[in-house]
């Protein structure tokens, strides 16, 4: 039965606001002769946050008749974290109130669209793993010059052939409980640590990007309507401030107003710039794709990789790097990038975050560190010649990562709006499960699939 004719405005096309259009144009009251949806982006390019070179359309790489095309009038959709994350999907992940629900949203979507094809949805492990990094070329004779022997640091020149060749030792392997399929990792220089951490059962990923623009498309079918290239500059009151009236933003200059009875703040790290009173901040992270020359297992590997002395020195986290002028390190130190393998014959890779940029305007002007991309590169290169040497570079990007969330549910003493923002590190795992709960608040009136708990900003306001 449909309900009151509503007009649904939401801000963000990131992945919380793309899932909550679909879950919206899923629920059973929704009519498109009823309620006017209406998403308002505001890049209207993916360009922004990744250097010059990097690919534009992953979906180049897999199956282009079954992969999500883009849709040119959907650039900026998912121009942010959720086209530059990594994708993992886990009943391990937080909040325990909604990762259930979304995990189990993740596995339906994909059978009920093809996810597998479309948007890359596969089981998967994670584990994570101590490991020595070798040192880069064009590197080994600064760990000379510093006087540590070469051969117990594992790093000799000219070990590739070696140690490609203890790459492949099953027995050596086993030694260290890392499984017989983890075969794209250089294990000859592990410190022993291998840890299973989520096995195909509770774990999953899918191609982030992909995802989003499926969503954000799949709403549109059902008469979401997507605007690109439109910055919201006010969510406007009804006169006794008690609700929604409208929300103005500007497209090309001009500014329009949209008349709005209920309102979605999914604008992830920019939430504050709109709603300043939600806590939600910001932090820069790099990541870089990688094509390996042969596709790698289905891992995921949370990392702790010890950078022998000599290794190109990582750009500190307060200050600007400068690519190509590494210096090498002096003593050792230890970094933890993440890995995850995917099924389009990828490897993705991300770094720490950095506190040198502050969140820009819009997607599109995230600055890249190009050096932070190095460094990424050097560290996952120095513990496997699938991501290093033999790998080809597709995209060098850099994001901002929405934190101190998740905030699901209607902003108290302003009937209509609700926020949906802050996912931290799982929002990919955890936006199905957000767009649910979202389209309920609206259309029932309560979320009824899972308790809001913690995520309810009542909590915070
Ligand atoms: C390096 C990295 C790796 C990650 N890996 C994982 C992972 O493996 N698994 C996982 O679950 N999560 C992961 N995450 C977290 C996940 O990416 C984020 O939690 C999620 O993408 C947040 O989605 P969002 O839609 O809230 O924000 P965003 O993707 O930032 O989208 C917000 C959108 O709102 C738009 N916007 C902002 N202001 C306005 C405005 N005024 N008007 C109109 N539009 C506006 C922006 O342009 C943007 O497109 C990772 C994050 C990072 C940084």
């Amino acid at each position: 039965m449909a309900s009151a004719p509503k007009d649904i405005t939401i801000i963000g096309g990131g992945i919380i606001g793309c899932s909550t259009a679909y879950f919206l144009t899923r629920h059973p009251s929704y009519s498109p002769e009823t309620h006017r949806i209406t998403l308002l982006e505001a890049s209207s390019s993916n360009a922004g946050g990744r250097t010059a070179d990097s690919i534009t359309d992953p979906a180049t790489l897999a199956d282009p008749t079954t992969a999500s095309k883009k849709n040119p009038a959907h650039e900026g959709i998912a121009g942010g974290a959720s086209g530059k994350a990594g994708g993992l999907l886990a009943l391990w992940a937080f909040p325990s109130n909604i990762v259930p629900l979304s995990f189990k949203l993740h596995d339906e979507l994909a059978k009920e669209h093809g996810g597998d094809k479309r948007w890359g949805y596969r089981r998967c492990y994670a584990s994570s793993i101590e490991s020595r990094a070798r040192l880069p070329p064009g590197f080994e004779g600064a760990e000379k010059e510093e006087g540590v022997d070469p051969v117990s640091s594992g790093a000799v020149a000219g070990s590739k052939g070696l140690h490609k060749d203890h790459k492949k030792d099953s027995k050596v392997r086993r030694k260290l409980d890392a499984p017989e399929d983890l075969d794209w990792l250089d294990i000859e220089g592990s410190v022993g640590r291998y840890q299973e951490m989520g096995n195909p059962e509770n774990t999953a990923q899918v191609h982030p990007e992909l995802f989003t623009r499926s969503m954000a498309q799949l709403a549109e079918d059902r008469g979401v309507k997507i605007i690109t290239g439109a910055r919201v500059t006010a969510i406007n009151k009804t006169g006794d401030e008690k609700g929604v009236e409208s929300v103005t933003y500007i497209k090309d200059g001009k500014e329009e107003t949209l008349p709005t009875t209920n309102c979605v703040l999914a604008a992830g790290p920019w939430t504050r710039r709109l709603l300043p009173e939600i806590p939600v901040t910001a932090s820069r992270a790099h990541s870089v794709v990688i094509q390996t020359p042969r596709p790698v297992s289905a891992y995921a590997l949370f990392t702790a990789i010890q950078l022998p002395n000599g290794f190109p020195t990582p750009t500190p986290t307060n200050s600007k790097g400068v690519p190509g002028a590494h210096r090498p390190l002096r003593g050792s130190q230890v970094v933890e990038p993440e890995i995850y393998a995917r099924p389009d014959g990828t490897a993705y890779a991300c770094g720490p975050t950095d506190t040198v940029a502050e969140l820009p305007l819009t997607t599109a002007e995230v600055e890249v560190d190009a050096a932070r991309c190095e460094d990424i590169l050097h560290q996952v290169g120095g513990i496997s010649d699938e991501l290093g040497r033999d790998g080809q570079v597709l995209a060098k990007q850099a994001c901002y990562l929405p934190q101190g969330g998740p905030w699901i549910g209607e902003v108290p003493r302003t009937k209509g709006l609700v926020v949906a923002a802050g996912h931290t590190c799982w929002g990919i795992q955890n936006a199905p499960a957000t767009g649910k709960l979202v389209s309920e608040i609206i259309l029932d009136g309560k979320p009824k699939s899972a308790k809001l708990g913690g995520c309810d900003p009542s909590l915070a306001l």
